[in-house]
């Protein structure tokens, strides 16, 4: 890739996200060139279009990159046929609905000298980074996450969420924990959780979870998908320093109620320019800490029937 050459992406499950961030861009971006999608049912207009990951790999072997952002339960077979393909590849959050598998995607793309790209794209939300600096050298006391939607606003029709593997309340929650793994100084690690599961479908519709970590740093998290009116996504750190608040998913920070204006939202915008520095330097991110933290929840939690779900 130079830099007047953009490098051929497609991009696999063309969808919500896919159509919201992914298009939009890969088509701002000078490192990439939209050239094909890989979709059953959906396509781009004027972009070469494939209904399977095959049958693209087979006829594009000038596309050296592929952006999976399909569902977790379907994404290690697309991701494996690309890198044995010898394609690059970037992955939607969670990187893969087990946490084996993304540990043995991250070995093909080592074993063949690839990039792999397991993306958080809350860590790139831009008061994310500043909060992390500001934390590196605090006591951390105490840290509140109040992660609540509405899941009938944010995930209509997606019955995969619901299914085994789509991790239900999890899906977004998983963003509070990779901003939490991202700006923590020390790791933390799950000591309980409960999980709502409606009665009608397997993955949770709410969870409670609890951490604790080096110097009796206490987590909560409350997560919950049955939010209407106004949204919450915060995060408060309690320090020896001050408390740090973060809102609106990491687009906005305040320290001892003062706010620090930050840049507008550009999370993908950071996605795509990470991943063509990660591509010219021949290397991969995939940090699997926020899927472990979900992987806990599923081991130690407390599991409560709650009503059904009805859409
Ligand atoms: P979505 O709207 O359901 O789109 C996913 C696409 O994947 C579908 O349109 C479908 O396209 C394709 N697909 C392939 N196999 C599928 C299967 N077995 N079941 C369902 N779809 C299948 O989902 P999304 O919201 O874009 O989410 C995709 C991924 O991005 C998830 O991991 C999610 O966590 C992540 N994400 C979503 C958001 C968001 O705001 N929605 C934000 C950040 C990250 P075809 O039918 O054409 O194959």
């Amino acid at each position: 890739m130079t830099a007047t050459e953009p490098m051929k992406i497609a991009i696999a499950g063309v969808g919500k996200i896919a159509r919201d961030q992914h298009i939009p861009s890969i088509a701002k971006s000078p490192a990439f060139d939209l050239a094909a999608t890989v979709s059953r049912h959906a396509s781009v207009e004027g972009v070469d279009h494939f209904e399977t990951m095959e049958t693209f790999l087979a006829a594009r072997p000038d596309v050296s990159t592929v952006a999976l952002c399909v569902p977790p339960q379907v994404r290690f077979e697309m991701a494996r046929a690309a890198l044995e393909a010898g394609r690059h590849v970037l992955l939607e959050k969670p990187p893969g609905a087990t946490v084996a598998e993304v540990h043995t995607l991250a070995g093909l793309a080592t074993e063949r000298g690839l990039t792999l790209f397991a993306t958080w794209h809350s860590r790139f939300a831009p008061a994310v980074a500043p909060a992390k600096a500001w934390l590196a050298d605090k006591n951390i006391r105490r840290v509140e996450i109040i992660w609540k939607e509405d899941v009938r606003r944010w995930h209509p029709g997606q019955e995969w969420i619901w299914q085994a593997g789509g991790v239900g309340i999890f899906d977004p929650g998983i963003n509070a924990l990779s901003i939490l793994t991202e700006i923590m100084p020390q790791p933390v690690h799950l000591t309980g959780a409960e999980l709502e599961f409606p009665q009608n479908r397997d993955t949770p519709i709410a969870a409670r979870l609890s951490f604790a970590g080096a110097g009796g740093v206490a987590v909560t998290a409350d997560f919950d998908w049955r939010q209407t009116g106004p949204q919450s996504w915060d995060i408060t750190v309690e320090t020896d320093g001050g408390t740090l608040y973060l809102g609106a998913g990491g687009a906005t920070m305040a320290i001892d109620g003062k706010e620090i204006r930050q840049g507008p939202e550009a999370e993908y915008d950071g996605i795509y320019a990470r991943f063509a520095e990660l591509l010219r330097a021949g290397s991969s991110e995939v940090d699997v800490s926020p899927l472990i933290h979900v992987a806990d929840a599923f081991m130690l939690g407390k599991r409560i029937v709650t009503d059904p779900f009805i859409e």
